[in-house]
């Protein structure tokens, strides 16, 4: 049952941008003791640039192949790389098959080839060694690094770099204040998380999360610190906003995280957290 005192604060909040699907989810706040933040989109802006392109064939014809696949893509990092393809005049064509494999990248058939583009992990041949690793500078740079592999071979290499919104240092510093765990959870790779994670002041990070063990980290967060809120934007976010005690949505964000999430960010401003817990400690002292 909701209570006067918690009607009161859930309108309170709507008026600071704060949307609570009732008043439970107010007092679920008042406990909480760990956030995970997904980084894409939450942490950070979402709208990734892409910064440097190295291949070992002819530059224009390779970007032409995978923006042209990527272009059936609607990952971020996708339409990052079109957007760059489109910026230098080149004209995309269709690919003749795509497979879209969430959380690890695209494979596709394309003038009489087999395409891979995506992490590392997700290549047939040890990806990292490619141009002498010349990955591992552009990940401790927090970029993010997509690789092109044809017929079995990695020709190509592309950084990505995504910016920490505006409010991400000043909401993570003031969660800390109000003694709250903060934890990045990515699909990113290790280098880039941990550059990432450095530029925002998150307490801790967990990274080459893919999309179903975001939730099993979720389960060993409320294993270790009891109330745990998690924080996203994405249709891959959805199963760990469900998952945790209170899931907090980017206004922004995708409808399928809106609709699981039981808190709204609606101008996407990440210190309303604290703000809301505060409220939310106000309130449990107005009741008891
Ligand atoms: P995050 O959790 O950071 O939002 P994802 O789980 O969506 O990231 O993706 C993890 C990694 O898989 C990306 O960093 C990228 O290397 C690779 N990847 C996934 N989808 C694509 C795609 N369409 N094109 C290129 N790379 C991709
Ligand atoms: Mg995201």
């Amino acid at each position: 049952s909701i209570m006067p005192a918690s009607l009161s604060a859930i309108s309170n909040g709507a008026r600071h941008g704060i949307l609570f699907k009732g008043g439970a989810h107010l007092e679920n706040l008042s406990n909480l003791k760990a956030i995970a933040f997904d980084k894409t989109g939450t942490l950070t802006r979402g709208k990734p640039v892409v910064t440097d392109f190295l291949t070992s064939e002819d530059e224009a014809d390779t970007l032409q192949v995978v923006a042209s696949i990527e272009n059936q893509s609607n990952h971020p990092l996708a339409q990052a790389i079109v957007k760059h393809a489109r910026s230098e005049g080149i004209q995309l064509t269709q690919p003749d098959s795509l497979e879209d494999i969430s959380g690890w990248g695209v494979k596709a058939v394309m003038d009489g080839s087999e395409w891979k583009i995506g992490k590392a992990d997700f290549m047939g041949t040890a990806a990292s060694n490619f141009m002498d690793g010349r990955y591992e500078t552009l990940a401790s740079e927090g970029k993010t690094t997509v690789f092109v592999e044809r017929d079995g071979v990695i020709i190509a290499l592309i950084a990505l770099k995504d910016v920490v919104r505006k409010e991400t240092v000043d909401a993570l510093k003031l969660l800390a204040d109000e003694g709250v765990e903060t934890i990045m959870l990515t699909g990113d790779n290790e280098k880039t998380a941990r550059a990432i994670a450095q530029e925002s002041g998150v307490s801790s990070f967990i990274a080459e999360c893919l999309p179903e063990t975001k939730v099993d980290e979720l389960k060993l967060l409320k294993q270790d610190f009891g109330t745990v809120a998690m924080v996203g934007d994405g249709i891959n976010d959805a199963p760990a906003l469900a998952t945790a005690n209170v899931g907090i949505a980017m206004g922004e964000g995708t409808d399928v995280a809106l609709e699981t999430a039981d808190v709204v960010l609606m101008k996407n401003d990440l210190t309303r957290i604290a703000e809301a817990i505060k409220l939310s400690k106000r309130m449990k002292r107005i009741v008891q």
